[in-house]
């Protein structure tokens, strides 16, 4: 998969690796406040800065993301739903913090109250040629964030429920005038959510969610190919406040095989066989994916000539049947004779009426005609 060369995180943000989660969110609000848009009108490099800031702010201030990038870098995130685009909202709920406007974005949106999806994980899996052509089951392991299932997500303790927050009503923001004008800031008691959970959840610690590495049983369909995607519904990030779960994308590539080559659901490989099997006919033993095979290869077989065996090659996903298997005859012609061979081959091509000249063959002939 191309990617786009991407600056490290840490070096976005200018700060160590070891940093913590304040100097982080104090790295992102000078970033931010240097590189924003309404500071920077029309200039294209201060808002990709701003966007870049932004970026690394989201996956380092996630402390299981964060922890995904230092093992893994970029690409970690990319194996497993790291930065989602769509998360890219919640950035209105930190500038709304940072800026002391809550509603920047003008979304009007409460983070924490808003039921949602959880994200989608990504999983690469490399089969080998076998296993995609027959299938295969296999066994995930997911590391992921779960839905907790002792508070199903609320973070309340079971039997309780989240109360609405005192401090602004349940609606997330302070409302209060700053000079002429009328500011909204995200209520510092409940963090925006609305509400507050009195008796948190001693699984979660009230936040709803679990990690959890779990072993997802998968069952790859015979016949997928490389490039081939598989989703298992429900089985990505669990969802938020009680949303539903993501869902999981299985990529496969499928490893290249020394013999065989796919072409769609058909298997092309090549057979040697001798000139003289070409010209008299034979059957020889060729491999399929099933095994090997008798092939029939008639007298007068040429060059490049090529046979099927039908219903030989790659299972139909839809299960309708395989393709087939073509085979690609390899003429082979000899480069060293006895000289008994060499006798029979030079009779046979003057009962061919063949031009010759004596008993030379054609190589000496030409050699004659350079040394005079
Ligand atoms: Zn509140
Ligand atoms: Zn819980």
């Amino acid at each position: 998969m191309a990617t786009t060369e991407k600056r490290d995180y840490y070096e976005v943000l200018g700060i160590q690796k070891n940093a913590s989660v304040d100097e982080i969110k104090k790295a992102y609000r000078r970033l931010a406040m240097q590189y924003h848009p309404d500071k920077n009108p029309g200039d294209p490099t201060a808002e990709e800065k701003f966007k870049e800031a932004a970026e690394a702010y989201g996956v380092l201030s996630d402390e299981e993301k964060r922890a995904h990038y230092d093992r893994y870098g970029h690409q970690g995130l990319n194996g497993m739903g790291g930065f989602d685009p769509s998360q890219f909202a919640d950035f209105g709920d930190i500038l709304g913090d940072l800026f002391g406007f809550g509603d920047l974005f003008g979304t009007g949106r409460r983070r924490a109250t808003r039921a949602a999806r959880g994200a989608d994980l990504r999983y690469d899996l490399t089969l080998s040629f076998e296993e995609a052509v027959f299938g295969k089951e296999v066994t995930l392991d997911i590391p992921r964030a779960a839905t907790c299932p002792t508070c199903s997500g609320t973070g309340a303790k079971p039997g309780t429920q989240p109360q609405t927050c005192g401090g602004c009503g349940g609606r997330g923001q302070i409302r209060f005038t700053q000079g002429f004008f009328a500011v909204a800031r995200t209520c510092p008691q409940c963090g925006g959510a609305g509400k507050v959970i009195k008796d948190p959840c001693a699984t979660c610690e009230g936040a709803g969610r679990v990690r959890e590495e779990k072993k997802i049983s998968v069952k790859v369909p015979a016949g997928v190919d490389d490039g081939s995607r598989l989703r298992v519904a429900g089985e990505g990030e669990g969802g938020h406040n009680g949303g539903p779960p993501g869902d999981l994308y299985v990529f496969l590539s499928v490893r290249e095989h020394p013999k065989f080559q796919r072409r769609d659901s058909d298997i092309h490989s090549e057979q040697t066989i001798s000139f003289t099997q070409a010209a008299l006919g034979a059957e020889v033993r060729t491999a399929t994916i099933d095994g090997d095979e008798m092939l029939r290869v008639p007298a007068g077989t040429q060059p490049n000539q090529v046979f099927r065996l039908k219903g030989k090659g790659v299972p139909y996903l839809d299960g309708s049947g395989r393709g087939d298997h073509f085979v690609h005859a390899v003429v082979k012609i000899p480069t060293s004779m006895s000289d008994e061979q060499r006798a029979l081959l030079e009779q046979f091509a003057q009962l061919a009426g063949e031009e010759r000249s004596g008993e030379k063959g054609v190589f000496e002939k030409v050699k004659d005609f350079f040394t005079g």
